[in-house]
């Protein structure tokens, strides 16, 4: 095993910045580029020792810094871990990152020190993936919905779950290989009752899946309307608030760079600012073929008109592309009188709510109807939930199983027939925990990481 270097602080200038080095030569890569103050050196400490000192390169001396001794398996990683803290200067931080390569470490991979982490089984594959919902989360809620699964909610519900299944598998395969040994007969009944208990936890995760989502992750949005129906207007009251946060992560799942805003408990990904007034001007000038693509790549649709005119054909056009999806129609300037009522709009969208963008009371409005509509505002962060597709997919696959096994047992076909779905509705779950997983999936897993976490 290598012993892999990263700055572990974001990519910026800050009062501290950390190299972490882990591996098996950590505390030797350290104490090559580290001079304690005194004469000890770190490789003569126990874990969980804290040394001042200086970083050095042969006889020149970089920094001041702290440096933090953990020993294997009790540190972040399992493996010996050193932490150097240092002043957070990025030249400074390169050099002492470079420092260290030339020392024998090796750069990390993006979530290398995780990776490391579920290898050496200091955590599972759903809490890893935690780390970095809750590294990008943008508001308590999200925060405490990842912290949670961190702690390892999801992995709990999973195992509790995969525990029916593997059970039933256990006494089913006893009972086909070992006919003559006194083996309780297997109650269906009572099987049955388990394994549909087991799918309603499972199916109830499913369903809160958009929620959270909408919490961790934010919502895809887009706001179309035609000219002058207000739309900067409603930005402005979006943004005005808890104005957030341009992310521009670099190199972690999103690279685009994005306005969002949180609305309550939600955060609202609103593609560019320039893109949604664009698509403005284009339904003017080019048709509406630019914002129906742009509508077809959105979660939800916030459709506005000028509430005090009557609908044209132009503001049908564009409430006929929200039917089906997630929409909300906004009908503005109410305080110039309203010529368009709710029941006017509700056949071409999800809710309706009437309102004056220019007034700021009418922030709440449009939060309760997101809420509403997204069902947030009665989401528990502490219950245990998915927080990516891949998650998703793995509960998705072992549901279709559950069923196939519950339907063999209505039809009354043999046990072998009911353990393979068993079987084949167990195997998810331990994938999604990453009990028994391929190591492709783990690679893909953490190549959304951060480098140095
Ligand atoms: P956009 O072209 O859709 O982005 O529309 P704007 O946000 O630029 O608004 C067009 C005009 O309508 C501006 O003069 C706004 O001040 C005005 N406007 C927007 N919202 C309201 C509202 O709720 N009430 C009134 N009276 N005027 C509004």
């Amino acid at each position: 095993m290598s012993t892999i270097a990263a700055i572990s602080t974001p990519n910026a200038a800050g009062g501290i910045g950390i190299v972490k080095i882990s591996g098996p030569d950590a505390i030797a890569v350290a104490d090559s580029v580290f001079a304690c103050v005194g004469t000890k050196k770190l490789s003569e400490l126990p874990g969980y020792s804290v040394r001042f000192g200086h970083v050095h390169d042969g006889e020149e001396t970089l920094d001041q810094a702290v440096a933090i001794v953990y020993r294997a398996p009790k540190s972040y990683t399992g493996e010996d871990v050193v932490e150097l803290q240092c002043h957070g200067g990025l030249f400074l931080m390169q050099q002492i990152l470079r420092l260290c390569l030339k020392n024998g470490a090796v750069p990390a991979e993006p979530g290398e020190f995780t990776k490391r982490a579920f290898l050496n089984g200091k955590m599972d594959l759903t809490e890893a993936e935690s780390v970095m919902t809750l590294i990008s989360a943008h508001g308590r809620q999200a925060a405490d919905a990842a912290f949670n699964v961190l702690q390892g909610s999801l992995s709990q519900e999973i195992k509790d779950i995969a525990n029916v299944f593997i059970a039933a598998a256990a006494h089913m395969s006893a009972w086909v290989d070992y006919p003559d040994d006194e083996i309780e007969d297997l109650n269906f009944d009572k099987l049955k009752t388990d394994f549909q208990d087991a799918r309603n936890k499972l199916s109830s995760l499913i369903d809160r899946f958009d929620m959270g989502q909408a919490i961790t992750e934010g919502v895809e949005t887009v706001i179309v309307g035609k000219p002058n129906v207000g739309k900067s207007t409603l930005m402005n009251l979006l943004l005005g608030r808890e104005r957030s946060i341009v992310t521009e992560i670099a190199g972690t799942t999103r690279d685009v760079v994005e306005e969002t805003a949180r609305i309550g408990n939600v955060v609202l990904r609103l593609s560019d600012t320039a893109g949604i007034r664009e698509s403005s001007d284009v339904v003017e000038s080019i048709g509406i073929e630019y914002a129906k693509t742009k509508l077809s790549h959105s979660t939800l649709i916030l459709a506005i008109i000028d509430g005090s005119k009557s609908l044209d054909d132009e503001d049908l056009a564009i409430l006929k592309e929200c039917k089906g999806k997630p929409s909300i129609c906004i009908i503005n300037k109410s305080d110039l009188g309203n010529v368009v009522k709710r029941s006017d709009v509700l056949d071409f969208v999800s809710t309706a709510v009437t309102i004056s963008a220019k007034d700021k009371a009418s922030y709440d409005v449009l939060r309760e109807a997101l809420e509403e509509l997204l069902g947030t505002a009665e989401f528990d962060s502490s219950e245990a939930m998915l927080i990516n597709e891949r998650q998703l997919s793995c509960c998705q696959k072992s549901l279709v199983c559950i069923d196939e096994a519950i339907e063999a047992i209505d039809s009354g076909l043999t046990m072998d027939a009911v353990n393979v779905s068993v079987d084949a509705a167990i195997a998810p779950l331990l994938e999604l925990t990453g009990e028994r997983v391929s190591d492709a999936v783990v690679n893909e897993v953490f190549s959304k990481f951060c480098v140095g976490k």
